[in-house]
């Protein structure tokens, strides 16, 4: 165990040399530089005085390390001031300087069996420490102080291998130990408790027969789902959801036992394995917060839990949940949507309209009244749109209502009723119920049929502002379906105000994106006119895939936006009941722009990946 040569630990840079490299690696400006450098010390005191009274016990009441200072000054990075200066990235540029490897911590690919059964919680905590991976003899570990030889050495006795040192912040490493052993020792503790305290396969040879399921069945019940181990399981769940960006969690009954995955940008990635015997456990529990009957496993059910992001996460704000049950084979699959309303409540510059089409948005929804229509396939960013636009509009002064199917998020200014088909709470009942209830703004969540059509230009022609989706490809499709719908064209061209069609795209992760040059083939696909009779050389960003995107070259999303102004123009051609070509050549010359060409302008501008154009501009259009 001894072959590991004896190493002088390298000196560490001061705070100034730190700095100087971070102003080097153009992650900081010098400005900020010079007043990290001037209050330091300062900032070190204070931020010893919060530990202390905040009365963190153990190794959290270390001093704090310079990368912890630095990064405390929040500065914005040189480069995006989007994104701050975190301790991340200092440690990493630390680790660089002194010469030994820094260790990007991606929870998803760790083995929480191998950090568990590696070193215990407390020891991992004291000492700063998660292993990574092992093989070959060896097991990588991520560590506060790399240089710590008395701890490498302790770790190497531990475990029987050679230990390879990786250099992580204190941060992560402490989120990945409260995450880890939080979830796994929740869920280990309520199994010993199912297992009647004896850890270990209390029962050889049980496998899944329905004999043994039913035999099972009155020891799964004493474990109840009010445990506070089960609680405690869900509990690291959501707030690893929510610290990794996750949209959906699929807890999945297989034969053997239980998986979580989640979806992150879009990705399925499998999060943790969950005994079986705890597992249904683990699935009352969410039925419960999500108010629904936990005694009913054969029907599937849906419901909505209510939560706030913090602790973990760190600000408190409120995140929602929506909850549905599918009885599948080997028992009940839950899967939780998280709606964020970070994601869904944006402030409308943050849509990601270029300032052309918002400013002819924004004269849109200043109108009092008339009819504003939001179109495109699902998931392309219509809630959000429309959410953000009421929230906009939305003030102490004017009335807003909704009816939804169903509601996608609970805003307390909205007034929001959600479609109830058995109690005839539809679209169109509830349109004409809205106008005796003196509302000034209006949304309704589809325009499906013509009785909803008619209502909704009803309300609109009768002083109301009216905002609603349809399921077209484009904007001046819109207009031809509104007429397919029974709309009068002298009432649309009285009434309807714009049109704006969306679709979303996922951004290339700024981490490490690396430039690129379409090829001739490419830029045809794009329909990308000609410069003198050969395609343009149009140099676009790709994404090489790193942890911050999980190797997928993406990271977070944009929404493409053609914004169709009911010009003088466009409302003769209404009025002629022309087709959507002809309305879409007027509509661009008075200077809309296509979907097609706003995606590429983003791609031109290394903001979106080539690959994402064609999804939302070819695939979605040619469906
Ligand atoms: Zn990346």
């Amino acid at each position: 165990m001894n072959s590991r040569p004896p190493q002088t630990s390298p000196r560490a840079p001061t705070i100034i040399e730190l700095l100087d490299a971070l102003v080097g690696l153009g992650h900081l400006k010098p400005l900020h530089r010079d007043e990290i450098a001037a209050r330091a010390m300062q900032q070190r005191a204070h931020l010893q005085r919060q530990r202390l009274a905040a009365r963190f016990h153990g190794a959290e009441a270390h001093e704090p390390t310079d990368a912890e200072v630095i990064a405390s000054f929040h500065f914005p990075l040189a480069t995006d001031a989007s994104d701050h200066l975190d301790e991340d990235r200092v440690v990493e540029v630390q680790a660089r300087m002194m010469g030994v490897p820094y260790a990007h911590i991606d929870p998803l690919k760790l083995s929480p069996d191998l950090i568990t059964s590696t070193v215990s919680r407390p020891f991992a905590r004291r000492h700063c420490v998660v292993p990574l991976e092992s093989g070959d003899g060896t097991i990588r570990v991520a560590m506060a102080d790399p240089f710590d030889e008395t701890l490498v050495d302790e770790l190497e006795r531990i475990t029987g291998r050679r230990v390879e040192a990786l250099m992580a912040s204190r941060k992560a490493i402490q989120k990945i130990i409260t995450e880890v052993y939080g979830f796994q020792s929740s869920v280990t503790a309520a199994e010993e408790q199912v297992r009647g305290g004896s850890k270990g396969p209390a029962q050889p040879g049980v496998d899944l027969g329905n004999l043994e399921q039913y035999f099972r069945l009155k020891k799964v019940d004493e474990i109840e789902a009010t445990d506070r181990h089960v609680v405690n399981a869900v509990e690291y769940l959501l707030h690893y959801a929510f610290d990794n960006r996750a949209s959906d969690i699929h807890v999945e009954p297989r034969r053997e036992e239980g998986v979580v995955r989640m979806r992150i940008d879009g990705v399925l990635h499998e999060v943790y394995r969950i005994p079986k015997v705890v597992l249904p456990a683990i699935v009352s529990r969410i039925k419960m917060m999500s108010r629904m009957d936990v005694a009913e496993r054969r029907k599937p059910q849906d419901g909505r839990i209510k939560t706030a992001a913090g602790a973990a996460g760190g600000e408190g704000r409120e995140v929602e949940l929506r909850v549905s049950t599918l009885p599948a084979a080997f028992g009940e699959k839950i899967v939780l949507r998280i709606f964020d309303p970070e994601q869904i409540l944006v402030d409308l510059p943050d849509l990601g309209m270029y300032p052309e089409e918002l400013e002819a948005y924004e004269r849109f929804i200043a109108r009092p009244n008339g009819l504003l229509l939001v179109t495109g396939p699902t998931g392309s960013g219509k809630t959000t749109t429309l959410y953000s636009t009421l929230r906009a509009i939305a003030t102490p002064q004017v009335n807003v209502v909704t009816i939804e199917d169903p509601i996608e998020m609970v805003v307390e200014e909205f007034n929001q009723v959600a479609v109830q088909h058995k109690i005839d709470v539809t679209f169109p009942t509830m349109l004409r119920t809205f106008l005796r209830q003196d509302p000034d703004i209006i949304m309704v969540g589809e325009i499906r049929d013509a009785e909803t059509a008619e209502y909704a230009v009803q309300a609109a022609l009768t002083g109301h502002l009216v905002l609603s989706t349809l399921h077209t490809n484009d904007s001046p499709s819109t207009i031809v379906r509104l007429r397919e719908l029974g709309v009068d064209k002298f009432l649309v061209n009285s009434t309807l105000v714009g049109v704006v069609a969306q679709r979303l795209a996922r951004k290339v992760c700024q981490n490490c994106k690396v430039e690129e040059t379409l090829t001739a083939d490419q830029v045809a696909l794009l329909e990308i006119p000609m410069r003198g009779g050969r395609p343009p050389e149009l140099k676009v960003a790709r994404g090489e895939g790193c942890p911050r995107c999980r190797g997928t070259g993406l990271f977070g999303r944009t929404g493409i936006f053609e914004v169709l102004d009911v010009t003088d123009g466009v409302r003769r051609l209404v009025a002629e009941e022309a087709d959507a070509a002809s309305i879409a050549r007027q509509a661009r010359a008075d200077g809309m722009r296509t979907l097609r060409e706003v995606a590429v302008h983003k791609l031109a501008a290394g903001i979106t990946s080539f690959n994402e154009v064609v999804r939302v501009t070819v695939q979605e259009e040619s469906r």
